[in-house]
């Protein structure tokens, strides 16, 4: 029996990059200097100049970049903040940690991403932010609707936790993920296209009095120590991980590039096989570079192939089983099934095959031949 195929190889991931690694986190140690050591302003350094024009604040995790974001904001109760229900949960729990409410707008059945135009129409004088997210490594069209929100007084933070280097042409101008609103949050849980070996997170920003509350915010809202304007948290980049992170963005854009191979790889052999009418494969959009944090189909029958290339070998995941307006803990919203149909139809059939920048061919022919089998048998 072939090896197991996983959705993603950490392992191989890791020994690419071994000893630099090695000598990366010796130094740390050597230091001993564990909470923001040099390494985590020389990784905000690296982000600012890879993102261009903006200024990078590390913090614990992508779910305390989006609550640190909206903190700076002031968003708070009485507040609306429009956002997607097809997501990870922190994009709507940061909203309700704060007491604000989540205003949700369904996706763009294409993309997946929320559609712009229904964000728009949402907009009231209560809406505080505008959360959109570039999901799976691709960006939403944030150029259609950035001078709205910011001339309606709501702010545009970019859930980019899934995009770390997707790009989009538009307007003539190259547009980075995070960087394309006033602020924009990043993960590098470890799974992530660019992932620690342990919880981080980022924001970024294009304000520099943002960047200066950020900054406070992540430290006990603590101008200097032990003196505290403002009640913050503790969530700070560990030293450990920005150093691992340092060592991982030499290499993104390459590994990138190799998840685009991969999915182009994906796109011949499900045209090859004659599948392209039971799989729907990602949509990628006019003038986007989606870097496929995941490569995520849609199919019918989903759980069942699920279970088939299980017994295959090949392992799969569901990202969302349940939309957001769905989950128990958010029933105060009084939302309801139907009220999100593309969202609720989308948890119903997508599925996110194995895509990481090591995947061998053979294996992505293992892949698709499973789906053949199940659709053809
Ligand atoms: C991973 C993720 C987060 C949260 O990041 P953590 O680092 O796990 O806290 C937020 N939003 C989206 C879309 C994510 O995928």
């Amino acid at each position: 029996m072939a090896a197991r195929i996983p959705t993603l190889d950490l392992v191989k991931n890791y020994s690419e990059v071994k000893d630099e690694m090695l000598e990366a986190i010796r130094s740390v140690l050597e230091s001993q200097s564990f909470i923001m050591g040099p390494e985590v302003r020389l990784f905000e350094e690296e982000c600012e100049s890879y993102l261009e024009g903006v200024s990078a604040v590390g913090c614990a995790s992508g779910t305390d970049a989006l609550l640190l974001a909206l903190m700076a904001l002031d968003v708070g109760e009485g507040d609306e903040v429009i956002t997607t229900p097809y997501s990870f949960f922190a994009t709507a729990s940061s909203i309700v940690r704060l007491g604000a409410v989540p205003v949700f707008v369904d996706v763009d059945p294409k993309t997946y991403n929320i559609d712009l135009e229904k964000a728009v129409s949402a907009i009231t004088p209560r809406t505080k932010a505008f959360i959109p997210v570039h999901l799976f490594g691709q960006m939403a069209p944030l150029e259609e609707c950035i001078v709205e929100f910011e001339r309606r007084g709501a702010t545009i933070v970019e859930d980019a936790a899934q995009a770390f280097g997707a790009t989009r042409i538009a307007d003539g101008r190259i547009m980075r993920a995070g960087a394309m609103g006033r602020i924009g949050c990043f993960s590098f849980f470890p799974t992530k296209n660019l992932g620690a070996y342990g919880d981080g997170g980022m924001i970024v920003t294009t304000d520099e009095k943002i960047a200066g509350r950020l900054r406070r915010l992540r430290v006990h809202g603590a101008d200097s120590t032990y003196f505290h304007d403002e009640v913050g948290l503790n969530s700070r980049l560990d030293t450990l991980q920005a150093a691992v992170l340092r060592v991982k963005l030499r290499h993104l854009e390459e590994w990138n590039e190799q998840r685009r191979v991969v999915a182009g790889r994906y796109y011949a052999l499900f045209a090859e096989n004659g599948l392209m009418g039971e799989v729907t494969i990602p949509f990628e959009l006019q003038g986007n570079r989606h870097i496929y944090h995941q490569y995520v189909v849609r199919v019918k029958n989903r759980d069942e192939l699920q279970k088939h290339l299980d017994r295959e070998g090949i392992t799969s995941r569901v990202y969302y089983p349940l939309p957001l307006h769905l989950q128990r803990c958010f029933s105060f919203l009084g939302k309801k099934p139907g009220d999100f149909p593309e969202s609720e139809l989308l948890s119903r059939e997508t599925l996110a095959l194995p895509v990481f920048p090591e995947l061998a061919m053979e294996d992505q022919a293992r892949v698709v031949g499973a789906i053949k089998e199940f659709y053809m048998k």
